[in-house]
C-alpha cells in the first residue's frame, strides 16, 4: 500500500479537504490492509477494558430482575426493558425522549472525547480488534506472514490456514448472532430452539442464519470499511469534534519537519523520525500525521508503536498521544468550548424530564370516552346515565387484571357483557359501560366525574371525564 503525503496542518482548509479526500480514494481502492499486530501500554489496557466489555455483553441477557432480564431490546413487537423498566408500545413518548436524550449524550461525549467510544467500547471495534484479528495473528501470523501467505500457491498449509480461520470466524459469528438474539427475544425463547422441534421456531432459526451471515460478512471482509464506510456514527465525526476535542492525535509542533534519523547527526529535523511504524499498525490504513481523519477509530495502536520508537531512539515518548490540537497549538491546558456547555445543559434539562417522567408515570393507560351520538338517559329512580367506551393500556411486562372504580360525584358502573379486563403484558382490554349518577349530585349540564383504575387494592391511575345530564 503506497502512503498518501503529508498535509501541513496550516494547509487552507479547502486544499486539506481535497488532499484527504484523495487519501482516502487511495486508500479505499487498496482492497485489503494488512495491520501489523499491536502491542503496547495502551494495548494491554485495551484488552483489559475489551474482557470486560465483552463480559459483560454475554452476561447481562442471563441477567433478571422480578422474573424480568434486565436488558431486552425487541424491536420487532416495539417492546424494550432497560435496566428493568419496561417501555411498551404506549410509551412510544417516553422511548423517544430516551432515544434523545441518548443522542445529545452521545453528541456531549463525542464533543469532548472524541472516539474514545469506538476504539475502546464499540462492539465492532470489540470484537474486530480484540477477537478476530487475535484469531487471524494466532493462525496466519503478523501482517508480513499473512501478506507471504496470500501471494503463496495454495499448498495443503495455506488451505489448512484458511479453512481453520474460516470456520472459527464463522464459528464466533454463530455466537454473536445467538448474543444479539438474546437482546431482541430474550434467552428463554432462544433457548427454546434448543428444546422444542426446529419447525416450530422457522423465524426465528432464519433470524440466527441470517445474522449469522451479516457478522460472517461484516468481520470477515468488510471489516474496517464498516467504521469508515458504513457507520454514520463515523461519518458525523467531522461536525461533532472541534479543536478542543480529545483525539489520538499527531504533534505535528513537535514532530515537523520529519526526517530520517542518521547516526551522530546535530538533528535539526522534528521528532518524527518518518519510519512509519505508525502507519503500519493502523487498522484503518491512515496516516495519523495527516491530521484528524475520519477512519480514525483512535484505537491508539499508533500511540504504542510510536512510543516504542521513541523510546529506542531515547526521545520522549507522547509524539502521538490523547490530547486536542488546541493543547497542541498553545500548549495550553484542556479547555471546553461554549458548545460542551450547551450541550451538557440540554442533557441535563432532557435528564430532569425523563426522571420526571419515569416517576410519575402509570402502569396502566385509559381511555374512556362518551360513546359517539349516545345521549343521556333519564331513569326512573332519579338518576341519569352515560354510556362510554374505554380502552385500557397495560404498560407493564405483567398480566393485570383492573377494575374501574367511580370516585366523584358518588354512582355505579355498569358494565356490557363480561366485565373481565384480564390483560397479558403490554396488551389492551376494551369495552362498553353506563356510568349512573342521582340527579342531585349533577347540578350542571355538563359535569366533570372523577375515575381510577386499581388492581386489587393497588392504586394504578386516575383520570377524569365529562357527564352530561339534563338541564332543569
Ligand atoms: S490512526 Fe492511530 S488511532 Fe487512528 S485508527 Fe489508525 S492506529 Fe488507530
Ligand atoms: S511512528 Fe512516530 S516517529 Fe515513526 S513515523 Fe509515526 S509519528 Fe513519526
Amino acid at each position: 500500500m503506497s502512503i498518501p503525503n503529508y498535509i501541513p496542518q496550516d494547509q487552507k482548509p479547502a486544499a486539506r479537504g481535497q488532499q484527504l479526500k484523495a487519501n482516502s480514494q487511495q486508500l479505499k481502492a487498496d482492497s485489503k490492509l494488512y495491520p501489523q499486530k499491536p502491542k503496547g501500554k495502551w494495548h494491554n489496557r485495551r484488552v483489559v477494558f475489551s474482557v470486560a466489555v465483552l463480559s459483560i455483553l454475554f452476561i447481562t441477557p442471563f441477567i433478571n430482575i422480578g422474573g424480568q432480564p434486565i436488558l431486552l431490546l425487541n424491536v420487532l413487537e416495539r417492546k424494550f426493558i432497560i435496566f428493568g423498566l419496561f417501555i411498551g408500545p404506549q410509551d412510544y413518548w417516553l422511548f423517544g425522549v430516551m432515544m434523545l436524550t441518548f443522542m445529545v449524550m452521545i453528541v456531549l461525549f463525542t464533543v469532548v472525547f472524541g472516539r474514545l467510544w469506538c476504539g475502546w467500547a464499540c462492539p465492532q471495534t470489540v470484537f474486530m480488534e480484540m477477537v478476530f484479528r487475535k484469531i487471524e495473528y494466532a493462525i496466519e501470523g503478523d501482517a508480513g506472514k499473512q501478506k507471504l501467505l496470500d501471494k503463496a500457491p495454495w499448498t495443503a498449509d495455506k488451505l489448512f490456514k484458511k479453512a481453520l480461520k474460516y470456520s472459527i470466524f464463522l464459528a464466533v459469528s454463530f455466537v454473536i448472532a445467538n448474543l444479539l438474539l438474546a437482546y431482541i427475544v430474550g434467552v428463554d425463547e432462544l433457548s427454546r430452539i434448543v428444546h422444542e422441534p426446529l419447525e416450530d421456531h422457522i423465524p426465528l432459526f432464519s433470524g440466527i442464519v441470517a445474522f449469522t451471515a451479516i457478522f460472517y460478512f461484516n468481520f470477515a471482509w468488510l471489516r474496517e470499511k464498516a467504521c469508515t464506510v458504513v457507520c454514520p456514527y463515523g461519518r458525523l465525526q467531522s461536525v461533532l469534534i472541534d479543536r478542543n476535542t480529545i483525539t489520538v492525535a499527531y504533534d505535528h509542533e513537535r514532530g515537523e519537519t520529519r526526517g530520517k534519523l542518521h547516526k551522530n547527526e546535530i538533528r535539526t529535523n522534528g521528532d518524527c523520525i518518518d519510519c512509519f511504524q505508525c502507519v503500519a499498525v493502523c487498522p484503518t490504513g491512515i496516516d495519523i500525521r495527516n491530521g484528524n481523519q475520519m477512519e480514525c477509530v483512535n484505537c491508539t495502536a499508533c500511540i504504542d508503536a510510536c512510543d516504542a520508537i521513541m523510546e529506542k531512539i531515547d526521545f520522549k515518548k507522547g509524539l502521538i498521544r490523547y490530547t486536542s490540537e488546541n493543547e497542541i497549538e498553545r500548549k495550553s491546558g484542556k479547555s471546553f468550548g461554549p458548545r460542551v456547555w450547551g450541550y451538557a445543559a440540554v442533557l441535563l434539562l432532557l435528564c430532569g424530564g425523563l426522571v420526571g417522567m419515569i416517576a410519575t408515570r402509570s402502569d396502566t393507560q385509559t381511555s374512556f370516552l362518551r360513546t359517539p351520538g349516545s345521549r343521556y338517559i333519564e331513569n326512573k329512580d332519579n338518576t341519569v346515565s352515560n354510556l362510554y367506551t374505554f380502552k385500557i393500556f397495560n404498560k407493564t411486562n405483567r398480566t393485570i387484571t383492573p377494575t374501574i372504580r367511580l370516585n366523584a360525584p358518588d354512582g355505579t358502573l355498569l358494565f356490557a357483557g363480561s366485565p373481565d379486563l384480564t390483560m397479558q403484558p403490554a396488551g389492551m382490554a376494551e369495552g362498553t359501560v353506563f356510568v349512573t349518577i342521582p340527579k342531585t349530585s349533577l347540578p350542571n349540564r355538563k359535569t366533570v366525574i372523577k375515575m381510577s383504575v386499581y388492581q386489587g387494592d393497588i392504586f394504578l391511575e386516575d383520570f377524569e371525564t365529562t357527564f352530561m345530564a339534563p338541564q332543569d
